[in-house]
């Protein structure tokens, strides 16, 4: 994995896979097995210090407090939707906003994770590409996040699924994408299953190989139109990466025999809502194991994009359903709070409900940092 470390020369240990923490125990002198101790303190139990790894030889940790630190997200705020989805505003040690949504949803709770700070992508449709790439995000930041959230959250809130669409294209940081899923995965870590993560991505060809030959995940693809000119007007990446190609990849994608990739479709009202758009959606899925989600549009004051009536919408799912393919729509979560769907990034702190109490007893509890309550009057992080 890429080894972070801070100004003050201490590395990020949350930036180390468990192999590397045994080669760097070992390499100071401990016994190999320390390191899965510390590995799970790190992931399962989320610690805050060195000193609270109690199995831990004190002497181990005292090694490595002096070269190590924990990482963690800042939580700026939590807003909660009327609908009981969760948005977490994080910053990162360096000062960058980004975000997590959690959503209730019919006895799942699902965690969309952030995996950049904005996007390079400026699909049209999309607020956060309005923000541009600011930078990728590091291992430990991708699966802070989940971990995070397990703390500030009860128990009524376990998350059971994730899905990395949130700020960021997931396979622009596949270097560190794919470690972080390690840690998502990993037993002794975050301990998901493969069949609970899904990672979305606008189709980068050789990235998407890249992710299915290493790793058993779900894959959702963002389509969102039905021929190259009209997918090239809302998402520049088809320039690089034809639709034709796309799809070419996805049916040659080396997937579990039970796994089927999931399209993404933004519909929009008069672009790409019409029984034409639906006719060619049939075609092209076909020789894909697929199944096509809608999203209507989430209207916003900063496009002038229109969400399709919701029986245009129940037409177009008529016609792929009746064709055999597995067609849902996405219900809109959190728009209250503009967590939903492409909008994320644009958070207006001010308005943020705050839940301080809970969320700043967790940062008061991390040893030895001083934490100042006032970091919650949001003044400072717009
Ligand atoms: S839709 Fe996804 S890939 Fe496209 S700009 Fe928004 S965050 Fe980036």
């Amino acid at each position: 994995m890429p080894v972070f470390a801070r100004a003050d020369g201490l590395i990020d240990i949350k930036s180390l896979s468990l192999a590397e923490i045994e080669a760097a125990l070992t390499g100071l002198g401990s016994e190999k097995f320390r390191a899965l101790q510390v590995y799970k303190w790190l992931w399962q139990r989320g610690v805050h210090s060195f000193d609270e790894m109690t199995n831990v030889a004190k002497a181990v940790r005292a090694v490595l407090v002096e070269r190590y630190y924990i990482s963690f997200l800042d939580v700026a705020a939590v807003q909660k939707s009327g609908d009981g989805t969760h948005k977490f505003l994080w910053l990162t040690e360096d000062g960058h906003r980004i975000e997590s949504v959690m959503i209730p949803d019919d006895g799942r709770n699902t965690l969309c994770v952030s995996t950049q700070v904005g996007c390079a992508m400026a699909c049209t449709f999309c607020l956060t590409g309005d923000l541009g790439l600011r930078r990728h995000l590091r291992p430990s930041e991708i699966a802070n996040q989940p971990l995070q959230v397990r703390e500030a959250l009860d128990a009524t809130y376990r998350i059971t699924n994730v899905v990395m669409m949130g700020m960021g294209e997931p396979l622009h940081n596949l270097d560190n994408l794919l470690p972080a899923l390690e840690i998502y995965l990993d037993e002794q870590g975050l301990n998901f299953s493969h069949r609970k993560i899904t990672v979305s991505t606008v189709g980068l060809v050789p990235q998407l190989q890249r992710l299915a030959e290493a790793l058993p995940v779900n894959v959702a693809v963002s389509l969102n139109a039905t021929t190259e000119e009209q997918r090239r007007l809302v998402m520049p990446i088809t320039r690089k990466y034809s639709m034709e190609a796309l799809l070419e990849a996805c049916r040659t994608l080396p997937l579990k025999a039970t796994k089927r990739i999931t399209f993404e479709y933004v519909m929009m009202a008069g672009f790409n809502d019409s029984m034409a758009d639906a006719q060619r959606l049939v075609r092209l899925m076909r020789g894909i194991k697929s199944k096509v989600n809608l999203i209507p549009y989430n209207e916003n004051p900063d496009r002038d994009i229109r969400r399709p009536a919701d029986s245009v919408v129940r037409a177009f799912q008529g016609h792929l359903v009746k064709h055999g393919l597995q067609a849902s729509v996405r219900v809109t979560r959190g728009r209250d709070i503009s967590a939903a769907c492409g909008q994320l990034g644009k958070t207006d702190p001010t308005k943020a409900l705050v839940e301080g109490q809970k969320i700043a007893a967790i940062r008061i509890r991390r040893e030895g940092e001083g934490y100042d309550t006032s970091r919650f009057v949001l003044d400072d992080i717009v």
